[in-house]
Parts: structure tokens; sequence; C-alpha cells
């Protein structure tokens, strides 16, 4: 098994490295977010680590690519939490785990091993919802073919919302599944994002079922 690992910090980089090696993994280290993205394309690799804070390319950005390029390498993601990112923007992006540092190097190797277990993850398939369509992979959005742009929380709000087509949806669900729990949320979040999406996919698709939730009408 041959695995990537991009990691700019350098200790923490050859640490692995070792590690992982003592294992009986084939590792190679990328120091920065192009020179991983460019390894992953090319390098015939089983798994990926990789860093969310890397010099020239961010980690998640750098699996966003490698998702839209159609690479379907495994990746587990590592991040000090800063505040800026969460778990959820981590998985959003195309990662296909997620592990907060500091780490354990135990449980790091039991998740790396349950990744290459699964192997490379399906392509997903594009969700139509009328003139909708939402590609997961390419995270992209069209309406009547013409294509919307939308944050990554607009993003995961309206495909949480796609795979459940007619149905209500609570304010308590979409919080839980398309919100971070560790993260403070404003309240009114659900009703705010509820809006923005509005105006970008048109008001008519999604109904607010009073008292129950939204609904995103077939
Ligand atoms: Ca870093």
């Amino acid at each position: 098994m041959r695995l990537l690992v991009v990691e700019d910090e350098s200790r923490l980089a050859s640490a692995l490295q070792r590690g992982l090696q003592a294992e009986g993994f084939a590792v190679d280290v990328a120091a920065t977010g192009p020179a991983g993205l460019d390894a992953a394309r090319h390098g015939g690799y089983d798994a990926m680590v990789l860093d969310v804070m890397l010099p020239g390319l961010s980690g998640y950005e750098l699996v966003r690519r490698l998702r839209a390029e159609e690479h379907w390498l495994p990746v587990l993601m590592l991040s000090a939490k800063d505040g800026e990112y969460d778990q959820a923007d981590g998985l959003d992006c195309g990662a296909d785990d997620y592990l907060t540092k500091p780490f354990s190097y135990v449980v790091l190797l039991a998740r790396l091993r349950a990744l290459l277990r699964r192997g490379a993850p399906q392509r997903p398939a594009v969700l139509a919802v009328g003139d909708l369509t939402l590609d997961p992979a390419r995270r992209r959005v069209t309406r009547a073919d013409a294509e919307v742009a939308l944050t990554v929380r607009e993003f995961a709000l309206l495909d949480y919302l796609m795979r459940r087509p007619g149905q209500v949806v609570s304010k308590t669900e979409l919080l839980d599944h398309v919100w971070d729990a560790s993260v403070e949320t404003a309240p009114n979040a659900v009703e705010v994002y509820v809006g923005y999406l509005r105006r970008k996919i048109g008001r008519e698709r999604l109904e607010t079922v009073r008292g129950a939730g939204y609904r995103l009408a077939t």
C-alpha cells in the first residue's frame, strides 16, 4: 500500500512517514499544497493523509480540485481546529474522514486502515429535482441548465434537501446535519440560509411548512 502524506510541518511529516513505514506502508511526503496536488494526480496512491493549512493551496482546495477532476483517492484530513474551518467543511469538500490535531497515532492508523478497506469512493450520483441538479462530486448546481453559484453552507443545505425531495425537514434536523454541532450557531441560521438559497434557486421551490420546517417542492 502506498500512501501520500501532505504536511508542511516537517517534524510531524517525518514522524508520520517513519511510523507508517514501520507499519509496512510505502510513504511519500509533499510539503506544499501544489506539490501534494501534483503527486496525488499522478502518483498511484492508495490513500492520502492531508493537512488543511498548507502553503500554496489549502487542503480543502486541494481535495476539491482532485474530486472535480474525478480522482477518487481516499483522503484523511488533518487539522488543528482554528475556528475558521470545521469538520463539516472538511467533509463537504470531498474528504472521506477527518481528524483534529493533536491526534493519537493509533487512532490515525485505525482510521487510515478503515479508509483503505473501503477503497476509493464511488463517484456520487448527480441529484435532480425538477429543473434543479446538484453534482456532489463537482460541487456544481444548475437551475434550468444555468449554473448557480452557492457558498459551501448553501451547497450543504441544498444537498441535504435534495436528498429528501417533497419531505418536510425540521429546523432542528437541518441544524444537526448541515451545521457542525461543536460550533456555536446563531439560532436563526437556518432561516438566514434558507433565505439565501431561495434567492438563488427560486423562492417557490423551498416551501415553509408552518410550525414544521421546510420542504423542497418536487
Ligand atoms: Ca500545516
